[in-house]
């Protein structure tokens, strides 16, 4: 038998940004430490929030004239 490529159930998971525990990804709230967002999506979410101001700002100088 050859020795293929073995799937890690780890891959799932993705260590906690507090306590570090691997945790399932997408999990919103880290069930060992509580901490929200365990994965930090906080960059991404700034980003989109940056966006979201910058379109809605577009749309009122539009609208504005
Ligand atoms: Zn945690």
């Amino acid at each position: 038998m050859q020795s293929g490529t073995s799937e890690h159930d780890s891959q799932k998971l993705k260590p906690c940004r507090y306590c570090e525990t691997p945790i399932e990804k997408g999990l919103r709230r880290c069930p060992v430490c509580g901490t929200l967002t365990p994965h930090s999506d906080a960059k991404t979410t700034t980003i989109w929030i940056a966006v979201i101001l910058l379109v809605v700002y577009l749309y009122t100088l539009i609208r504005g004239g």
